[in-house]
C-alpha cells in the first residue's frame, strides 16, 4: 500500500510505503526483494516511480513525511528506500516492533529516521494535518489516518477489523465525529473477494475457545501453536487458553521481548515475569540479544522463566507453546516428540501451502495432522459495510484488495493474507 496526499501549497505526504504482496502474476517475490537496490526495484516496477522521494533522485526530497499505519511489511516494507531526510512516523507499538525486528532480524529493512505518531495530537505538515486513529488489527497498535487540508478530509483505514481483542476500537470509529463528513474514505477490503472465507474463525475469541477445547481434549500433550511472533492478539489468546486449562504459556526470547516492549500498551499483555509464563531458549536468539548488548535481559528471562526442552517433553501436558513457522520449530517438535504434541497452524492457510513451509513438510513426514485455528486481521464484509454507512463519506474507494471494481458477488477472487 502507498497513498500520496498533496495540498495546494505543494506539501506532499505519503501514507504507508509497503512491499507489494505479490507480483502481477500473483507469484510471491523472491526472499530479500525489499533489500534490493532502489534503482533495481524502480526498474522492475516494485517501487513506484515517485519523483522527489528517493535518495537516488539527486534532488531535494519533495515529501514532508511518510506516515505508516502499522508494522506489516506490505505497509512499511519499502519505506527505507525513501530519502533519509523524509521522516517516517508510526505509533508507539509500531516503533516497538521495529526496534525488536532490528535486533532479531539483521536483514530487516527499516527506515532510518522513525518518529512517534502521537496519540493525543495531530501532525502538521504545511497545509496538511494527519491524525492517527487507533484501530483493531492483527499488528499491534495499528492506526487509521485522517488527513485534513484545503478544506477537505480524507480517511485512510489502513488495515482494520472489528473482531480482535480491541474490537471496541472499531465501534469507536463508527461514532467518531472527527471522521464524519469526509470527502474520501480509502477502505481496506481484503475479505471482499470469494477468498474471504480463508481468513478463518470469525473472531479472536473463537480462536481462544478453540485452543481451550484442544488443550482440554489432549491433556497429556503439549499444544504447539504456530503463529506470527508479532500477532499480539494471538499471543494473548494463547496465554488465556493456557491459563484456562491449567497450563503454562511458553514463548521464545524473541516473543518474550516483543511482549516486554509492548507492555506499555496494556496491563493484560503477558510478561515473562508472570508465574504462568515460561521462556524456551534457543542459542541463536540468545546470541542476538548478546550482540544487541541485551545479555542482562537474557539472564533476567533465564532466571525468571527458563524451561528446558527436556521438561517440555517430559511434562508435555503442562504447556501451551507459541512457536513460529521456521525450521527451528520442527527441531523443537522433534525434541518434544510428535506423539506428545498437538500441532496448531495459527496463521493464514496460504502460508501453510507454500512449497517451503517447514512445519507442513515436517508434519507430512511425521504423519501429524495439524489443527487450523486462526482468525484473520481484516474486517468481515458486514463490518466494512457498517463502517462505510456510519462514516458516509462522499466517496468510498476500496483498497488493499485484488477484487476488481466491477466484480459481481459470484466472482471468485484470490484472498490476501
Ligand atoms: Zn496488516
Amino acid at each position: 500500500m502507498c497513498v500520496e496526499v498533496a495540498a495546494d501549497d505543494g506539501t506532499r505526504v505519503l501514507l504507508d510505503l509497503g512491499m507489494p504482496l505479490y507480483d502481477a502474476n500473483h507469484n510471491d517475490y523472491p526472499f530479500g526483494t525489499p533489500q534490493r537496490p532502489t534503482a533495481e526495484l524502480l526498474a522492475s516496477g516494485v517501487l513506484c516511480d515517485i519523483p522527489g522521494l528517493y535518495a537516488s533522485d539527486q534532488t531535494a526530497p519533495n515529501y514532508a513525511a511518510i506516515v505508516v499505519t502499522h508494522s506489516h511489511l506490505d505497509h512499511y516494507g519499502l519505506a527505507h528506500h525513501a530519502h533519509s531526510a523524509v521522516p517516517v512516523y508510526a505509533s508507539r507499538g509500531t516503533l516497538a516492533i521495529f526496534e525488536v525486528s532490528k535486533i532479531f532480524f539483521p536483514s530487516a529493512v527499516l527506515p532510518a529516521d522513525v518518529r512517534l505518531l502521537p496519540d493525543d495530537e495531530s501532525l502538521r505538515f504545511g497545509a496538511l494535518t494527519v491524525t492517527g486513529i487507533p484501530v483493531d488489527h492483527s499488528a499491534p497498535d495499528a492506526r487509521a489516518l485522517l488527513v485534513e487540508g484545503d478544506g477537505q478530509k480524507l480517511i485512510y483505514s489502513g488495515d482494520l477489523r472489528a473482531h480482535g481483542r480491541t474490537g471496541f476500537r472499531f465501534e469507536k470509529l463508527l461514532a467518531d465525529q472527527r471522521l464524519r463528513g469526509a470527502d474520501w474514505l480509502l477502505l481496506e477490503s481484503t475479505t471482499l473477494g470469494a477468498g474471504g472465507d480463508s481468513h478463518g474463525l470469525r473472531s479472536e475469541q473463537e480462536v481462544e475457545e478453540a485452543l481451550v477445547a484442544l488443550a482440554t481434549g489432549g491433556p497429556d500433550k503439549a499444544v504447539v501453536v504456530v503463529a506470527s511472533g508479532q500477532n499480539l492478539d494471538r499471543l494473548v489468546s494463547c496465554y488465556r487458553a493456557a491459563k484456562r486449562t491449567g497450563r503454562k504459556l511458553v514463548v521464545d526470547p524473541y516473543q518474550a521481548f516483543v511482549l516486554q516492549k509492548l507492555a506499555p500498551l496494556s496491563e493484560n499483555i503477558p510478561q515473562f515475569t508472570w508465574d504462568d509464563v515460561r521462556v524456551s531458549f534457543t542459542h541463536h536468539q540468545v546470541e542476538k540479544l548478546k550482540a544487541a548488548g541485551l545479555m542482562e535481559l537474557a539472564h533476567e528471562m533465564g532466571r525468571a522463566a527458563r524451561v528446558s526442552t527436556y521438561a517440555l517433553g517430559a511434562h508435555a501436558g503442562s504447556y501451551l507453546l507459541c512457536a513460529r513457522g521456521s525450521w527451528r520449530t520442527t527441531q523443537l517438535l522433534n525434541r518434544i516428540g510428535a506423539a506428545n504434541a498437538e500441532l496448531v497452524w495459527s496463521m493464514w492457510g496460504g502460508y501453510w501451502n507454500r512449497d517451503n513451509c517447514a512445519v507442513r513438510i515436517w508434519a507430512e513426514r511425521a504423519g501429524v495432522q495439524a489443527h487450523f485455528i486462526h482468525s484473520g486481521g481484516h474486517a468481515w464484509p458486514a463490518d466494512l459495510e457498517r463502517l462505510m454507512e456510519a462514516l458516509s463519506a462522499r466517496e468510498t474507494i476500496w483498497v488493499h484488495t485484488d477484487r476488481s471494481a466491477d466484480a459481481d458477488d459470484s466472482e471468485g477472487q484470490t484472498a490476501l493474507p
